[in-house]
């Protein structure tokens, strides 16, 4: 523990130390005071500066304005009052830059003690002020004493500081970034300087361009390379030259083209070129292209078939291609710059303002067909494609029109139709007359019809008659062939188109007579009919040369044809009809003829078969018998008469009956039917009697034997049964080298209006009045056939109920005497063979062979019947003293040719004679030709039997 004198001596060494405290404390507090005083003085001083320094200037404590002076206030606007408690943010444009220079200005001070910043604010009425604002802290330790702060507007230093850039920089920001390749070269073409764009340019970099030249960088060659260094040259000489394009080499060995401009200039007294180069490829290229599209445009616009134009909006032309020219006749040089109406005849150009107005209200294209002008005053038809030209904002600036010309198109569907109507017409009209006014009607509309005929040409009369004419000069209704204009296209069956001059030299030649006024023009087709021209149609013109022309010469054939082909149409219609009657009058007949063959067929197999019945009986007498028989040879011949009709018929119409000329004795002919008809007639009461024109001696003519017989007997005949009583009479005269035979009766006639078709075959059953009679109408028909194969005719007069007389005349032709040659094949007496009658009889028939034994059985001594030829030639060949054979020429295995045949290879001197029904003429020489002596035809009858025989043999 301390003493107490340590403790006073520590106590006085405290109040000691007390006192010097307190002394030191009020020296402290002097100091303080006087120190308090100065720094109120020093504040009072600071606040008079602060306020009166000519610099803005203010104190801020956390960046709130503690105080500002009135520097600041003018710098910024505000007043004192409105900035001191605020927060210094409100100098600032964003808190981006008021956070900037806030931390920026802190570490400035941080590191320097010292802030100093270069920053914007905004004055109170929005200027922006370029500031520079530097901080001091009041104390430097103590930062929460706030800081000191001067702003300095520095707008002006700024600006100033700027303008020294652009002159010195600026010029070098140019320079590099121009787009143009700027560069220096001194007089000999060395490269001095170039910008960024001479390097793109070139492909060099500035280093390996610098110091060389262009001759050493083989930028140019040729002709490039010498437009370079005349380039140079006027450089070299103070001139500058205008833009001119040089190709040069890129780096990359591309070559491109430049536009060049030079300048000498002096550069620090040293003389310079400055170029300025330009790559102008691409926009050469694009040039190029344009002036191409360009070319094809115009190119497309001038060689379209349709005329292109383009109106501005008040209608005017702007645009009038080639096609245009060639279509309306104006040049383009004449038609730009005019208004539409120019094309348009009057009355269409009320038609143009309504389609202009609905192109301009609707924005839409437009169709139409107009009429428009020519520059030559011709009316043309022209389709039209109007269509409206919009530019960016679809506002019309312009109109394109296409048209195109289709008059002549028009004009051939017109005509189209127009033939079209007239084929028409003439498919369907009535008669010529209606034909042709149709026709003229039509063609009017394509060709002047104004004078029209149609000349029909008649043969006979050697002159033309007109149906249709019409005529502005003259009037006929017929006129003489002659050498007329018409005859020519007659004559030469070709059309003929001809003009007043050539009208005029075929007069001055004589080679035509002009009927009637003489035309402008003529045009004549000739109408045919197959090949003959039966006549011509005819245009004129009396007033235009130019009328007519090769196109309407055509359009006159067609309508030729059309007529030609009516005409025809006609014709066949007529003979159609024709054929339609004869076919339903041949169907009605080929009725008729089969109800009436029935009937006459019929009826005598009724009288055979009845009567034959009536034989078998017994009970019967002499007289009965002979009647019966007589009935039933009568009825057989009655139908072989009807079938050699329908042979004889046949073979006419077959057309195989031939003309046998042979000489006979035409008077025999007569006696002979007169001798045949007799009874008959005597048997219906009639007289008959006979005239033959010349003597027996005398009566040997050359003709057809068998036909004439046919003639004569046929007509005998039909006026024998056609008459009930009085005469009937036939003759013959022989003069002017014709022989006319004449058969008259006093029978019941026939009617004038069937004295044409009796000579038709089958005119007979149920036509006339005659149909009870026999008959099956087919007699005159064959008559009438074998009177014209002989040239000659028959004709009739004939009044009903007072008789007929049928003529008939013939070509005579003298024949010689044959009265010892007559029968040609007749053996004579002599020569006749009288051994025993040996007969070989080949026949398929059985009846026939039994009919061949009842007429043989009392001329022959043996008879041997075989059934074919085959029979024929074996029984001959056994039994070889067979003098005579009657052989069938149609025989099944073998016929009788061929029979006949063989067994004449044995023996040509046995008799054969053919037997056969084939009716035919020529059969009968067939016969003799092949190995036969003989033919009798069948039926067989007895008499004509032996009489055969007998020519051979005692019989
Ligand atoms: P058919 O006598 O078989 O009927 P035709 O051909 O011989 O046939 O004669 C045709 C028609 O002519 C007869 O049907 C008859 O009406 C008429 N005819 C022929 N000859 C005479 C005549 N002499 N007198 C009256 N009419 C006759």
């Amino acid at each position: 523990m301390p003493n107490q004198s340590e403790t006073y001596e520590n106590l006085l060494q405290e109040i000691e130390q007390l006192k010097k405290r307190v002394a030191e404390l009020e020296h402290t507090e002097q100091k303080n005071l006087s120190l308090a005083n100065d720094l109120n003085t020093c504040k009072e001083i600071l606040q008079k500066t602060f306020m009166a320094v000519p610099a803005p200037m203010g104190m801020i404590l956390n960046r709130t304005l503690e105080e500002v002076n009135p520097m600041i206030c003018e710098l910024t606007g505000y007043s004192r009052d409105e900035l001191i408690g605020r927060n210094s943010r409100i100098f600032y444009r964003s808190d981006q830059e008021y956070n900037w220079v806030g931390e920026e200005k802190y570490s400035q001070i941080d590191k320097y003690g010292i802030g100093t910043v270069e920053t914007i604010w905004r004055h109170k009425d929005g200027l922006l002020i370029d500031i520079l604002l530097s901080s001091l802290p009041i104390d430097k330790k103590d930062y929460s004493k706030g800081f000191i702060f001067t702003a300095n507007d520095i707008s002006s230093q700024k600006r100033l500081k700027n303008e020294q850039i652009s002159s010195e920089e600026r010029l070098k920001i140019i320079f590099e970034n121009a787009p143009d390749a700027i560069y220096l070269n001194d007089l000999k073409g060395y490269f001095i300087d170039g910008n960024r764009a001479v390097e793109k340019l070139v492909g060099y970099k500035r280093e390996e361009l610098i110091g060389k030249s262009f001759f050493n960088l083989d930028l140019m060659t040729g002709k490039n390379l010498i437009k370079a260094t005349q380039m140079l040259a006027r450089n070299v000489i103070g001139q500058k030259t205008e833009p001119d394009i040089i190709t040069i080499h890129h780096k990359s060995g591309k070559k491109i083209k430049v536009e060049i401009s030079t300048f000498p200039v002096t550069i620090n007294k040293e003389r310079l070129v400055l170029g300025i180069a330009r790559n102008i490829t691409k926009r050469l290229e694009e040039k190029k292209k344009l002036r191409e599209s360009e070319r094809n445009r115009i190119f497309h616009i001038q060689q379209s078939p349709l005329a292109i134009i383009e109106w501005d909006l008040e209608f005017n032309v702007r645009q009038w291609n080639q096609a245009a020219e060639e279509i309306f006749g104006y040049t383009a040089e004449e038609a730009l710059g005019r208004y539409c109406n120019f094309i348009l005849p009057k009355k269409q150009e009320d038609k143009i303002e309504g389609i202009w107005d609905t192109i301009l209200e609707t924005k839409n294209s437009t169709n139409s067909i107009n009429k428009n002008q020519r520059k030559n005053g011709d009316i043309i038809l022209c389709e039209w494609h109007n269509t409206p030209l919009f530019d960016e904002k679809n506002n019309i600036v312009a109109i394109a029109s296409f048209a195109q010309d289709i008059t002549e198109r028009a004009k051939s569907e017109e005509l189209r139709s127009v033939l079209y109507n007239i084929s028409n017409a003439a498919n369907t009209a009535q008669s010529l007359n209606t034909l042709i006014k149709q026709i003229r009607d039509e063609l009017t509309t394509v060709i002047d019809t104004t004078n029209f005929f149609v000349a029909l040409y008649d043969q006979e009369t050697e002159s033309f008659s007109l149906p249709f004419f019409s005529d502005e000069k003259d009037s006929f209704t017929s006129f003489p062939a002659g050498k007329t204009i018409t005859s020519i296209v007659i004559n030469s069956k070709k059309p003929l188109l001809c003009n007043k001059q050539e009208l005029d030299e075929r007069k001055r030649n004589g080679e035509i007579d002009v009927v009637g006024s003489m035309p402008e023009i003529w045009l004549g087709v000739p109408l045919q009919l197959e090949d003959k021209v039966i006549g011509a149609l005819v245009l004129q013109s009396y007033n235009d040369q130019n009328a007519y022309s090769d196109s309407d010469l055509q359009i006159l054939q067609f309508v030729s044809n059309q007529i030609s082909l009516t005409i025809q149409r006609k014709n066949t219609e007529e003979k159609m009809a024709q054929a339609l009657q004869s076919a339903t009058e041949a169907d009605r007949l080929k009725s008729a003829f089969l109800a009436n063959m029935s009937h006459e067929i019929r009826t005598p197999m009724n009288g055979i078969l009845g009567f034959t019945s009536l034989l078998k009986n017994e009970k019967i007498n002499e007289e009965e018998r002979l009647d019966y028989l007589s009935i039933i040879e009568k009825s057989g011949k009655r139908m072989l008469g009807v079938i050699n009709d329908l042979i004889d018929i046949s073979k006419v119409e077959s057309g195989i009956t031939e003309v046998i000329l042979s000489n006979f004795n035409l008077t025999d002919v007569f006696n002979y039917t007169f001798s045949f008809f007799k009874p008959e007639a005597e048997a219906k009461g009639l007289e008959l009697s006979c005239s033959p024109g010349l003597l027996r001696e005398e009566a040997f003519i050359k003709s057809d034997k068998e036909k004439v017989y046919a003639i004569i007997t046929n007509l005998v005949k039909n006026a024998i049964k056609y008459t009930k009583s009085g005469q009937v009479h036939f003759g013959y005269e022989v003069y002017n080298e014709l022989i006319k035979f004449t058969v008259t009766d006093t029978g019941i006639g026939i009617p004038e209006e069937n004295i044409d078709s009796i000579f038709n075959r089958f005119v007979q059953a149920g036509s006339l009045p005659t149909n009870n009679l026999e008959g099956v109408g087919l007699g005159l028909a064959i008559t009438k056939a074998y009177i014209h194969l002989l040239n000659g005719k028959i004709w009739v007069e004939s009044t009903q109920m007072k008789g007929s007389a049928f003529y008939v005349e013939i070509p005579y032709s003298k024949g010689i005497n044959i009265k010892n040659t007559e029968k040609m094949d007749t053996v004579e007496k002599g020569n006749k063979q009288k051994n025993k009658l040996k007969v070989l009889v080949a026949e398929d028939d059985a009846i026939n062979r039994k009919l061949f034994s009842y007429h043989l059985k009392d001329v022959v001594d043996e008879l041997i019947l075989v059934t074919n030829g085959t029979e024929a030639v074996k029984t001959y060949t056994e039994t070889p003293d067979i003098n005579l054979i009657l052989m069938d020429l149609k025989m099944p295995e073998m016929d009788g040719y061929e029979a006949t045949r063989l067994i004449r290879e044995k023996n040509s001197e046995v008799i054969i004679i053919a037997l056969s029904a084939f009716a035919f003429e020529t059969e009968k020489n067939k016969a003799k030709q092949n190995g036969f002596n003989d033919y009798v035809p069948k039926p067989v009858s007895k008499v004509n039997l032996l009489k055969a025989i007998g020519n051979y043999f005692e019989v």
